[in-house]
Protein backbone atom coordinates (compact mmCIF):
# COMPACT_ATOMS: atom_id res chain seq x y z
CA UNK A 1 0.00 0.00 0.00
CA UNK A 2 2.72 2.44 0.74
CA UNK A 3 4.93 3.45 -2.12
CA UNK A 4 8.59 3.06 -1.66
CA UNK A 5 10.19 6.24 -3.34
CA UNK A 6 13.76 5.21 -2.96
CA UNK A 7 15.19 4.50 -6.02
CA UNK A 8 17.52 2.22 -7.74
CA UNK A 9 18.21 3.95 -10.38
CA UNK A 10 19.64 8.21 -10.36
CA UNK A 11 18.23 8.18 -14.42
CA UNK A 12 15.33 10.36 -15.02
CA UNK A 13 12.45 7.64 -15.20
CA UNK A 14 10.49 9.45 -18.68
CA UNK A 15 13.36 10.21 -20.33
CA UNK A 16 13.24 14.00 -19.52
CA UNK A 17 17.12 15.77 -19.48
CA UNK A 18 18.00 19.09 -17.85
CA UNK A 19 17.24 20.48 -21.24
CA UNK A 20 13.81 20.54 -21.00
CA UNK A 21 13.66 22.52 -18.14
CA UNK A 22 16.20 24.79 -19.25
CA UNK A 23 15.84 28.47 -18.07
CA UNK A 24 18.97 29.76 -19.43
CA UNK A 25 20.34 30.08 -23.31
CA UNK A 26 23.41 28.04 -24.27
CA UNK A 27 25.69 30.14 -25.97
CA UNK A 28 26.72 28.85 -29.02
CA UNK A 29 30.00 27.54 -30.02
CA UNK A 30 31.23 29.42 -33.24
CA UNK A 31 34.23 29.43 -34.60
CA UNK A 32 35.31 32.07 -32.02
CA UNK A 33 34.81 29.90 -29.31
CA UNK A 34 36.09 26.37 -30.68
CA UNK A 35 39.21 28.85 -31.77
CA UNK A 36 39.61 30.49 -28.08
CA UNK A 37 39.61 27.00 -26.38
CA UNK A 38 43.10 25.96 -27.57
CA UNK A 39 44.60 28.66 -25.61
CA UNK A 40 43.11 29.21 -22.52
CA UNK A 41 44.67 28.67 -19.67
CA UNK A 42 47.89 30.49 -20.36
CA UNK A 43 48.68 33.48 -18.56
CA UNK A 44 46.54 32.50 -15.59
CA UNK A 45 47.42 31.85 -12.16
CA UNK A 46 46.26 28.23 -11.45
CA UNK A 47 46.32 25.51 -14.48
CA UNK A 48 44.26 22.74 -12.13
CA UNK A 49 40.69 24.48 -12.63
CA UNK A 50 38.42 22.59 -14.99
CA UNK A 51 35.55 23.64 -17.21
CA UNK A 52 31.98 22.09 -16.94
CA UNK A 53 29.44 21.65 -19.64
CA UNK A 54 25.62 21.15 -18.99
CA UNK A 55 26.36 17.63 -19.69
CA UNK A 56 29.37 17.52 -17.32
CA UNK A 57 27.30 18.87 -14.54
CA UNK A 58 24.68 16.60 -14.83
CA UNK A 59 26.77 13.40 -15.15
CA UNK A 60 29.13 14.83 -12.33
CA UNK A 61 26.13 15.37 -9.86
CA UNK A 62 24.54 11.50 -10.91
CA UNK A 63 27.92 10.21 -10.44
CA UNK A 64 28.19 11.66 -6.52
CA UNK A 65 24.73 9.97 -6.33
CA UNK A 66 25.66 6.82 -7.24
CA UNK A 67 29.26 6.76 -5.52
CA UNK A 68 27.82 8.17 -2.35
CA UNK A 69 24.90 5.17 -2.43
CA UNK A 70 27.53 2.61 -3.41
CA UNK A 71 30.64 3.84 -0.96
CA UNK A 72 27.92 4.52 2.38
CA UNK A 73 25.82 1.27 0.99
CA UNK A 74 22.59 4.12 1.80
CA UNK A 75 19.25 4.47 -0.57
CA UNK A 76 19.38 7.01 -3.34
CA UNK A 77 17.07 9.41 -1.24
CA UNK A 78 19.38 9.39 1.40
CA UNK A 79 22.34 10.02 -0.80
CA UNK A 80 20.63 12.72 -2.17
CA UNK A 81 19.83 14.21 1.25
CA UNK A 82 23.59 13.49 2.29
CA UNK A 83 24.84 15.26 -0.18
CA UNK A 84 22.68 18.42 -0.18
CA UNK A 85 23.58 18.57 3.83
CA UNK A 86 27.23 18.58 2.65
CA UNK A 87 26.70 21.39 -0.28
CA UNK A 88 27.92 18.67 -2.38
CA UNK A 89 31.12 17.95 -1.23
CA UNK A 90 31.55 14.44 -1.75
CA UNK A 91 35.15 13.81 0.05
CA UNK A 92 33.91 15.32 3.03
CA UNK A 93 31.09 13.72 3.48
CA UNK A 94 32.63 10.23 3.37
CA UNK A 95 34.63 11.44 6.02
CA UNK A 96 32.20 12.41 8.17
CA UNK A 97 30.09 9.05 7.51
CA UNK A 98 32.97 6.89 8.59
CA UNK A 99 33.79 9.22 11.35
CA UNK A 100 30.49 9.38 12.90
CA UNK A 101 28.41 5.85 12.93
CA UNK A 102 24.89 7.83 13.26
CA UNK A 103 25.31 10.61 11.18
CA UNK A 104 22.85 10.00 9.39
CA UNK A 105 20.45 9.80 12.74
CA UNK A 106 21.79 12.46 13.70
CA UNK A 107 21.76 14.67 10.54
CA UNK A 108 17.74 13.60 9.90
CA UNK A 109 17.09 12.80 13.62
CA UNK A 110 15.68 9.53 12.65
CA UNK A 111 17.00 6.33 13.34
CA UNK A 112 16.98 4.32 9.67
CA UNK A 113 16.79 0.90 11.91
CA UNK A 114 14.30 1.91 14.32
CA UNK A 115 11.05 0.56 13.17
CA UNK A 116 9.11 3.82 12.86
CA UNK A 117 8.02 2.73 9.21
CA UNK A 118 4.23 2.23 9.05
CA UNK A 119 2.98 -0.92 8.74
CA UNK A 120 3.63 -1.77 5.19
CA UNK A 121 1.32 -4.69 5.19
CA UNK A 122 -1.66 -3.39 6.63
CA UNK A 123 -4.48 -3.10 4.96
CA UNK A 124 -6.72 -0.56 6.79
CA UNK A 125 -6.99 2.92 5.61
CA UNK A 126 -4.30 5.03 7.40
CA UNK A 127 -5.41 8.05 9.11
CA UNK A 128 -3.58 10.80 8.18
CA UNK A 129 -2.40 13.06 10.80
CA UNK A 130 -2.90 16.75 8.96
CA UNK A 131 -6.52 16.49 7.58
CA UNK A 132 -7.55 13.59 9.82
CA UNK A 133 -9.15 11.77 6.71
CA UNK A 134 -8.93 8.06 6.08
CA UNK A 135 -6.48 7.58 2.91
CA UNK A 136 -5.49 4.35 1.25
CA UNK A 137 -2.51 5.89 -0.20
CA UNK A 138 -0.31 7.46 2.09
CA UNK A 139 2.85 9.08 1.17
CA UNK A 140 5.89 8.74 3.14
CA UNK A 141 9.71 8.33 3.17
CA UNK A 142 12.05 5.33 4.40
CA UNK A 143 11.59 7.40 7.94
CA UNK A 144 7.92 6.09 8.03
CA UNK A 145 6.34 9.45 8.40
CA UNK A 146 3.00 8.97 6.56
CA UNK A 147 0.54 11.38 5.69
CA UNK A 148 -1.85 11.71 2.28
CA UNK A 149 -1.16 12.47 -0.75
CA UNK A 150 -3.39 15.81 -0.73
CA UNK A 151 -1.50 16.85 2.24
CA UNK A 152 2.04 16.06 0.99
CA UNK A 153 1.00 17.56 -2.48
CA UNK A 154 0.42 21.15 -0.91
CA UNK A 155 3.21 20.92 1.41
CA UNK A 156 5.51 20.25 -1.45
CA UNK A 157 3.63 22.76 -3.76
CA UNK A 158 4.22 25.53 -1.30
CA UNK A 159 8.00 24.79 -0.63
CA UNK A 160 8.59 25.07 -4.50
CA UNK A 161 7.71 28.64 -3.93
CA UNK A 162 10.84 29.15 -1.82
CA UNK A 163 12.86 28.93 -4.91
CA UNK A 164 16.72 27.50 -5.15
CA UNK A 165 15.73 26.58 -1.10
CA UNK A 166 13.44 24.16 -2.20
CA UNK A 167 16.13 21.70 -2.36
CA UNK A 168 16.53 21.70 1.34
CA UNK A 169 13.01 20.43 1.86
CA UNK A 170 12.46 18.02 4.65
CA UNK A 171 9.66 15.51 5.68
CA UNK A 172 6.82 16.96 6.21
CA UNK A 173 6.91 15.29 10.05
CA UNK A 174 7.93 18.47 12.06
CA UNK A 175 11.34 17.48 13.52
CA UNK A 176 12.34 14.94 10.60
CA UNK A 177 14.96 16.93 8.41
CA UNK A 178 15.05 13.76 6.03
CA UNK A 179 15.34 15.69 3.07
CA UNK A 180 12.54 14.98 0.26
CA UNK A 181 14.40 13.15 -2.84
CA UNK A 182 13.64 14.42 -6.40
CA UNK A 183 11.41 11.86 -7.66
CA UNK A 184 8.35 12.44 -4.43
CA UNK A 185 8.66 16.42 -6.04
CA UNK A 186 8.14 14.70 -9.38
CA UNK A 187 5.05 12.02 -8.71
CA UNK A 188 3.26 14.70 -6.11
CA UNK A 189 3.85 18.59 -7.95
CA UNK A 190 2.58 19.64 -11.05
CA UNK A 191 4.48 19.61 -13.93
CA UNK A 192 5.25 23.06 -13.80
CA UNK A 193 6.45 23.06 -9.99
CA UNK A 194 8.66 19.38 -10.52
CA UNK A 195 9.98 21.12 -13.24
CA UNK A 196 11.36 24.03 -11.20
CA UNK A 197 12.21 22.09 -8.11
CA UNK A 198 14.24 20.10 -10.77
CA UNK A 199 15.71 23.06 -12.47
CA UNK A 200 16.82 23.98 -8.95
CA UNK A 201 18.06 20.68 -7.91
CA UNK A 202 20.92 20.41 -10.97
CA UNK A 203 21.53 24.10 -10.17
CA UNK A 204 22.34 23.35 -6.85
CA UNK A 205 25.19 21.43 -7.63
CA UNK A 206 27.19 24.29 -9.14
CA UNK A 207 25.31 26.85 -6.70
CA UNK A 208 26.34 25.54 -2.97
CA UNK A 209 29.19 23.47 -3.79
CA UNK A 210 31.85 25.58 -2.53
CA UNK A 211 34.51 24.74 -5.37
CA UNK A 212 32.33 24.95 -8.16
CA UNK A 213 30.53 28.47 -9.65
CA UNK A 214 28.85 29.85 -13.00
CA UNK A 215 31.02 31.64 -15.72
CA UNK A 216 29.72 35.54 -14.49
CA UNK A 217 29.70 36.51 -18.28
CA UNK A 218 26.02 37.07 -19.23
CA UNK A 219 24.36 34.12 -21.33
CA UNK A 220 27.15 31.81 -20.60
CA UNK A 221 26.04 28.97 -19.18
CA UNK A 222 29.34 26.88 -18.08
CA UNK A 223 30.71 26.61 -14.77
CA UNK A 224 33.88 26.40 -13.27
CA UNK A 225 35.43 23.73 -10.83
CA UNK A 226 38.36 24.99 -9.01
CA UNK A 227 39.23 22.96 -5.55
CA UNK A 228 41.65 25.15 -3.73
CA UNK A 229 39.63 28.60 -3.83
CA UNK A 230 42.23 30.87 -3.67
CA UNK A 231 42.32 34.39 -5.67
CA UNK A 232 42.20 32.78 -9.23
CA UNK A 233 41.91 33.84 -12.74
CA UNK A 234 39.71 31.33 -14.78
CA UNK A 235 39.25 31.07 -18.32
CA UNK A 236 36.00 30.05 -19.63
CA UNK A 237 35.22 28.26 -22.67
CA UNK A 238 33.24 31.43 -23.28
CA UNK A 239 36.38 33.59 -23.68
CA UNK A 240 35.45 35.58 -20.41
CA UNK A 241 38.46 35.90 -18.04
CA UNK A 242 37.15 35.75 -14.42
CA UNK A 243 38.48 35.39 -10.75
CA UNK A 244 37.05 32.92 -9.07
CA UNK A 245 37.50 33.99 -6.13
CA UNK A 246 35.29 37.37 -6.22
CA UNK A 247 33.72 37.37 -10.03
CA UNK A 248 35.69 40.20 -11.09
CA UNK A 249 37.16 40.45 -14.55
CA UNK A 250 40.53 38.76 -13.97
CA UNK A 251 42.98 40.89 -11.73
CA UNK A 252 46.83 39.29 -11.66
CA UNK A 253 48.50 40.21 -10.19
CA UNK A 254 47.24 42.07 -7.22
CA UNK A 255 44.08 39.68 -4.93
CA UNK A 256 40.89 40.71 -4.61
CA UNK A 257 41.03 42.56 -1.44
CA UNK A 258 44.18 45.08 -2.80
CA UNK A 259 42.03 45.56 -6.06
CA UNK A 260 39.14 46.57 -3.62
CA UNK A 261 41.17 48.84 -1.67
CA UNK A 262 42.51 50.70 -5.22
CA UNK A 263 38.86 50.65 -6.52
CA UNK A 264 37.39 52.62 -3.72
CA UNK A 265 40.85 55.16 -3.26
CA UNK A 266 40.59 55.89 -7.22
CA UNK A 267 36.31 56.01 -8.19
CA UNK A 268 35.58 57.74 -4.66
CA UNK A 269 38.54 59.70 -3.93
CA UNK A 270 37.61 59.64 -0.23
CA UNK A 271 41.51 59.32 1.07
CA UNK A 272 42.14 62.29 -1.22
CA UNK A 273 39.44 64.42 -0.34
CA UNK A 274 40.71 63.80 3.38
CA UNK A 275 43.81 64.86 2.58
CA UNK A 276 42.62 67.40 0.84
CA UNK A 277 41.28 68.89 3.34
CA UNK A 278 44.40 68.11 5.61
CA UNK A 279 46.14 70.86 3.17
CA UNK A 280 44.00 73.31 3.08
CA UNK A 281 42.20 73.45 6.69
CA UNK A 282 44.28 74.07 9.82
CA UNK A 283 42.15 73.99 13.26
CA UNK A 284 41.93 77.02 15.40
CA UNK A 285 44.28 77.33 17.93
CA UNK A 286 41.51 77.98 20.26
CA UNK A 287 38.52 76.02 20.03
CA UNK A 288 40.17 73.54 17.43
CA UNK A 289 37.53 74.11 14.95
CA UNK A 290 38.67 73.02 10.99
CA UNK A 291 39.59 76.03 9.45
CA UNK A 292 39.64 76.57 5.70
CA UNK A 293 41.13 79.03 4.02
CA UNK A 294 39.85 80.32 0.89
CA UNK A 295 41.11 83.66 0.61
CA UNK A 296 44.83 85.18 0.54
CA UNK A 297 44.93 87.05 3.31
CA UNK A 298 46.95 85.67 6.68
CA UNK A 299 44.41 87.66 9.39
CA UNK A 300 42.44 84.68 10.16
CA UNK A 301 39.01 84.61 12.26
CA UNK A 302 37.54 81.67 13.57
CA UNK A 303 34.01 81.45 12.48
CA UNK A 304 33.04 79.10 15.76
CA UNK A 305 34.98 81.30 18.49
CA UNK A 306 35.57 84.47 16.95
CA UNK A 307 39.45 84.12 17.89
CA UNK A 308 41.57 85.81 15.25
CA UNK A 309 44.86 84.39 14.30
CA UNK A 310 48.11 83.88 11.89
CA UNK A 311 47.64 81.64 9.30
CA UNK A 312 51.09 80.91 9.13
CA UNK A 313 52.20 80.93 12.70
CA UNK A 314 48.82 80.49 14.05
CA UNK A 315 50.04 82.70 16.94
CA UNK A 316 47.25 85.76 18.13
CA UNK A 317 47.58 88.50 15.25
CA UNK A 318 47.46 91.21 17.20
CA UNK A 319 49.88 90.20 19.62
CA UNK A 320 52.49 90.10 16.27
CA UNK A 321 53.92 93.63 17.13
CA UNK A 322 53.76 92.83 20.45
CA UNK A 323 55.57 90.06 20.30
CA UNK A 324 58.14 90.58 17.30
CA UNK A 325 58.21 94.16 16.91
CA UNK A 326 57.28 93.49 13.34
CA UNK A 327 53.58 93.10 11.29
CA UNK A 328 53.78 89.96 10.46
CA UNK A 329 55.89 86.65 10.72
CA UNK A 330 58.42 86.57 8.07
CA UNK A 331 61.50 86.02 9.96
CA UNK A 332 62.11 82.37 11.15
CA UNK A 333 64.17 83.47 13.99
CA UNK A 334 60.84 85.90 15.60
CA UNK A 335 58.85 82.78 14.98
CA UNK A 336 61.25 80.28 16.69
CA UNK A 337 62.06 82.78 19.30
CA UNK A 338 57.95 82.76 20.29
CA UNK A 339 58.00 78.96 20.12
CA UNK A 340 55.71 79.01 17.24
CA UNK A 341 58.01 77.14 14.62
CA UNK A 342 56.05 74.68 12.78
CA UNK A 343 58.91 72.36 11.13
CA UNK A 344 56.91 69.15 11.96
CA UNK A 345 53.55 70.84 10.26
CA UNK A 346 55.28 71.60 6.90
CA UNK A 347 56.64 68.15 6.50
CA UNK A 348 53.59 66.60 6.99
CA UNK A 349 51.80 69.01 4.43
CA UNK A 350 54.61 67.61 2.00
CA UNK A 351 54.12 64.84 2.69
CA UNK A 352 50.34 64.46 1.81
CA UNK A 353 51.14 66.59 -1.42
CA UNK A 354 53.35 63.97 -1.91
CA UNK A 355 50.90 60.93 -1.64
CA UNK A 356 48.45 62.85 -3.72
CA UNK A 357 51.02 63.14 -6.85
CA UNK A 358 51.63 59.51 -6.49
CA UNK A 359 48.49 58.48 -6.37
CA UNK A 360 47.94 60.78 -9.39
CA UNK A 361 50.69 59.33 -11.01
CA UNK A 362 49.75 55.61 -10.88
CA UNK A 363 45.93 56.31 -11.12
CA UNK A 364 46.77 57.84 -14.61
CA UNK A 365 48.99 54.67 -15.75
CA UNK A 366 46.29 52.64 -14.52
CA UNK A 367 43.72 54.42 -16.26
CA UNK A 368 45.54 54.62 -19.69
CA UNK A 369 46.32 50.77 -19.50
CA UNK A 370 42.88 49.72 -18.53
CA UNK A 371 41.07 51.53 -21.49
CA UNK A 372 43.98 49.67 -23.88
CA UNK A 373 42.48 46.67 -22.44
CA UNK A 374 39.07 47.76 -24.59
CA UNK A 375 41.13 48.56 -27.82
CA UNK A 376 43.14 45.08 -27.45
CA UNK A 377 39.86 43.67 -27.21
CA UNK A 378 38.79 45.54 -30.61
CA UNK A 379 41.00 44.67 -32.47
CA UNK A 380 40.59 40.68 -31.28
CA UNK A 381 37.45 41.48 -33.14
CA UNK A 382 38.91 43.08 -35.67
CA UNK A 383 41.22 40.19 -36.82
CA UNK A 384 38.34 37.40 -36.54
CA UNK A 385 36.13 38.93 -39.10
CA UNK A 386 39.49 39.85 -41.34
CA UNK A 387 39.88 35.81 -40.78
CA UNK A 388 36.49 35.13 -41.69
CA UNK A 389 36.27 37.03 -44.70
CA UNK A 390 39.77 35.28 -45.86
CA UNK A 391 38.32 32.15 -45.25
CA UNK A 392 34.86 32.59 -46.86
CA UNK A 393 36.74 34.26 -50.32
CA UNK A 394 39.13 31.30 -50.64
CA UNK A 395 38.22 28.01 -49.66
CA UNK A 396 41.31 26.69 -49.90
CA UNK A 397 42.50 27.42 -46.55
CA UNK A 398 40.56 27.32 -43.06
CA UNK A 399 40.78 29.07 -39.53
CA UNK A 400 43.80 26.74 -38.51
CA UNK A 401 45.99 28.76 -40.70
CA UNK A 402 45.22 31.94 -39.23
CA UNK A 403 44.24 31.00 -35.41
CA UNK A 404 48.12 31.97 -34.34
CA UNK A 405 46.85 35.57 -34.97
CA UNK A 406 44.09 35.54 -32.53
CA UNK A 407 46.49 34.20 -29.83
CA UNK A 408 48.47 37.21 -30.50
CA UNK A 409 45.50 39.19 -30.16
CA UNK A 410 44.42 37.36 -27.18
CA UNK A 411 48.18 37.33 -25.70
CA UNK A 412 48.11 41.31 -25.78
CA UNK A 413 44.88 41.37 -24.49
CA UNK A 414 45.54 39.62 -21.51
CA UNK A 415 49.15 40.91 -20.87
CA UNK A 416 47.87 44.45 -21.15
CA UNK A 417 45.11 43.37 -18.42
CA UNK A 418 48.62 41.72 -15.97
CA UNK A 419 50.34 44.98 -16.64
CA UNK A 420 47.76 47.38 -15.69
CA UNK A 421 47.16 45.96 -12.55
CA UNK A 422 50.36 46.20 -11.71
CA UNK A 423 50.29 49.84 -11.34
CA UNK A 424 47.74 49.38 -7.95
CA UNK A 425 50.44 46.77 -6.67
CA UNK A 426 53.37 49.20 -6.87
CA UNK A 427 50.81 51.66 -5.40
CA UNK A 428 51.09 50.03 -1.90
CA UNK A 429 54.29 48.50 -2.13
CA UNK A 430 56.37 50.19 0.58
CA UNK A 431 59.74 48.63 0.81
CA UNK A 432 61.78 50.75 -0.85
CA UNK A 433 64.25 48.06 -2.24
CA UNK A 434 61.47 46.22 -3.83
CA UNK A 435 60.14 49.63 -5.29
CA UNK A 436 63.34 50.03 -7.06
CA UNK A 437 63.11 46.28 -8.52
CA UNK A 438 59.44 47.08 -9.49
CA UNK A 439 59.94 49.49 -11.49
CA UNK A 440 62.77 47.75 -12.99
CA UNK A 441 60.77 44.82 -13.86
CA UNK A 442 57.63 46.98 -14.73
CA UNK A 443 59.17 48.93 -17.73
CA UNK A 444 60.54 45.39 -18.85
CA UNK A 445 56.97 43.79 -18.91
CA UNK A 446 55.86 47.34 -20.54
CA UNK A 447 58.91 47.27 -23.08
CA UNK A 448 57.86 43.33 -24.17
CA UNK A 449 54.29 43.90 -24.51
CA UNK A 450 54.95 47.33 -26.67
CA UNK A 451 56.64 44.98 -29.15
CA UNK A 452 54.23 42.39 -28.98
CA UNK A 453 51.50 44.99 -29.38
CA UNK A 454 52.81 46.58 -32.34
CA UNK A 455 53.27 43.36 -34.62
CA UNK A 456 49.81 42.79 -33.46
CA UNK A 457 48.62 46.61 -34.83
CA UNK A 458 50.22 45.86 -38.08
CA UNK A 459 48.02 44.59 -41.01
CA UNK A 460 48.78 41.17 -41.53
CA UNK A 461 47.20 40.81 -44.60
CA UNK A 462 50.08 42.50 -45.94
CA UNK A 463 51.81 38.71 -46.09
CA UNK A 464 49.59 37.45 -48.12
CA UNK A 465 50.22 36.74 -51.60
CA UNK A 466 47.68 37.43 -54.55
CA UNK A 467 47.64 35.16 -57.68
CA UNK A 468 46.62 36.78 -61.25
CA UNK A 469 42.35 35.53 -60.48
CA UNK A 470 42.83 37.37 -56.96
CA UNK A 471 42.60 34.24 -54.74
CA UNK A 472 45.35 34.48 -51.92
CA UNK A 473 47.89 32.46 -51.51
CA UNK A 474 50.06 31.49 -48.29
CA UNK A 475 53.56 31.43 -49.01
CA UNK A 476 56.95 31.86 -48.06
CA UNK A 477 56.73 35.39 -46.78
CA UNK A 478 53.65 34.34 -44.96
CA UNK A 479 55.28 31.51 -43.11
CA UNK A 480 58.20 33.69 -42.24
CA UNK A 481 56.31 36.26 -40.92
CA UNK A 482 54.08 33.30 -38.90
CA UNK A 483 57.31 31.92 -37.24
CA UNK A 484 58.52 35.99 -36.32
CA UNK A 485 55.33 36.33 -34.74
CA UNK A 486 55.02 33.11 -33.18
CA UNK A 487 58.78 33.57 -31.40
CA UNK A 488 57.78 36.68 -30.43
CA UNK A 489 54.77 35.52 -28.60
CA UNK A 490 56.06 32.88 -27.64
CA UNK A 491 58.88 34.76 -25.84
CA UNK A 492 56.51 37.54 -23.96
CA UNK A 493 54.28 34.95 -22.81
CA UNK A 494 57.18 32.94 -21.16
CA UNK A 495 58.23 36.82 -19.60
CA UNK A 496 55.19 37.36 -18.31
CA UNK A 497 54.35 34.54 -17.42
CA UNK A 498 57.79 34.19 -15.47
CA UNK A 499 57.72 37.68 -13.82
CA UNK A 500 53.49 37.90 -12.77
CA UNK A 501 53.91 34.88 -11.17
CA UNK A 502 57.35 36.49 -8.89
CA UNK A 503 55.30 39.80 -8.40
CA UNK A 504 52.89 37.78 -7.16
CA UNK A 505 54.70 35.82 -4.67
CA UNK A 506 55.70 38.86 -2.94
CA UNK A 507 59.14 39.22 -4.91
CA UNK A 508 60.82 36.87 -2.98
CA UNK A 509 64.36 37.17 -4.46
CA UNK A 510 64.75 40.73 -4.46
CA UNK A 511 67.67 40.82 -2.36
CA UNK A 512 70.53 39.15 -4.68
CA UNK A 513 68.73 41.45 -7.50
CA UNK A 514 69.27 44.39 -5.49
CA UNK A 515 72.60 43.88 -4.99
CA UNK A 516 73.29 43.23 -8.49
CA UNK A 517 72.25 46.33 -9.63
CA UNK A 518 73.71 48.63 -7.17
CA UNK A 519 77.37 46.48 -8.10
CA UNK A 520 76.80 47.75 -11.42
CA UNK A 521 76.11 51.48 -9.80
CA UNK A 522 78.64 54.09 -9.35
CA UNK A 523 80.83 53.07 -5.97
CA UNK A 524 81.77 56.91 -5.83
CA UNK A 525 78.42 58.36 -5.42
CA UNK A 526 76.64 55.41 -4.11
CA UNK A 527 79.38 55.92 -0.60
CA UNK A 528 78.32 59.76 -0.56
CA UNK A 529 75.16 59.71 -2.09
CA UNK A 530 71.39 58.15 -1.90
CA UNK A 531 69.00 57.75 -4.65
CA UNK A 532 65.14 58.14 -3.13
CA UNK A 533 63.47 54.96 -4.57
CA UNK A 534 60.55 57.00 -4.34
CA UNK A 535 60.89 60.64 -5.32
CA UNK A 536 63.98 60.29 -7.51
CA UNK A 537 66.14 62.69 -5.22
CA UNK A 538 69.33 62.51 -4.75
CA UNK A 539 69.98 62.63 -0.82
CA UNK A 540 73.52 62.53 1.26
CA UNK A 541 73.83 59.66 2.43
CA UNK A 542 73.94 61.11 5.93
CA UNK A 543 70.61 61.68 5.82
CA UNK A 544 68.06 58.86 7.16
CA UNK A 545 65.22 59.88 5.45
CA UNK A 546 64.76 61.95 1.83
CA UNK A 547 64.83 65.30 2.07
CA UNK A 548 61.46 66.01 -0.10
CA UNK A 549 59.13 63.15 0.33
CA UNK A 550 60.50 61.32 3.98
CA UNK A 551 61.00 57.88 2.86
CA UNK A 552 63.53 55.62 4.69
CA UNK A 553 66.51 55.36 3.15
CA UNK A 554 67.12 51.75 1.99
CA UNK A 555 68.73 49.51 4.44
CA UNK A 556 70.74 48.09 0.96
CA UNK A 557 72.59 51.08 0.50
CA UNK A 558 72.95 52.43 4.40
CA UNK A 559 74.62 48.73 4.88
CA UNK A 560 77.58 49.51 2.42
ZN1 LIG B 1 -4.11 14.68 4.82
ZN1 LIG C 1 10.11 11.87 8.41
ZN1 LIG D 1 31.79 31.70 -19.73
ZN1 LIG E 1 39.20 38.61 -7.26
ZN1 LIG F 1 37.92 78.95 17.13
ZN1 LIG G 1 52.06 84.81 12.28
ZN1 LIG H 1 61.96 61.18 -1.75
Amino acid sequence: MVESLARSDSQMSDGMGWDDYEYESVPDLTLDHQMSRDFGPKLTRGFSFTILDKVEIESKQDQYISQIRETLEVSDCIARSLLIRFLWDKEKLIQKYYDSEDLVKELFNYDRHCGMKIDVSSQAPYLCPVCYMDTNNPISMECGHAFCDECYREYLQSQILLGPDSINTTCAQSGCKLIIPENLFQKLCTKEGYQKYYYYFKKSFIDINKTTKWCPAPNCSYAVEYPSMKSTDVVCKCGNDWCFKCLRKAHRPIDCELLVKWCDRIDLGQDDTDIWIKLNTKQCPKCKASIQKNQGCMHMTCSQCRYEFCWLCLGDYRNHTAETGRGLCNSFEDVVAVGRGKQDEMEEKMKLDFMLKKLDHYKTRYTEHYKAISFAQKKKLEIQNQIKNCIEINNKYGPRDFVFLEEIAELVIRARRALTYTYPMRFYLESPAKQIFFDFIQSDLETSLEKLNKRNEEDWQLHLEVDGYGAIHLGERFFKYKQDVNNLRSAVETHFSKVINQIEAGLPDIQDEIDKVLGEADNFHKATQWTCPTCTTINPIAHETCNICRTKQPKIVAKR
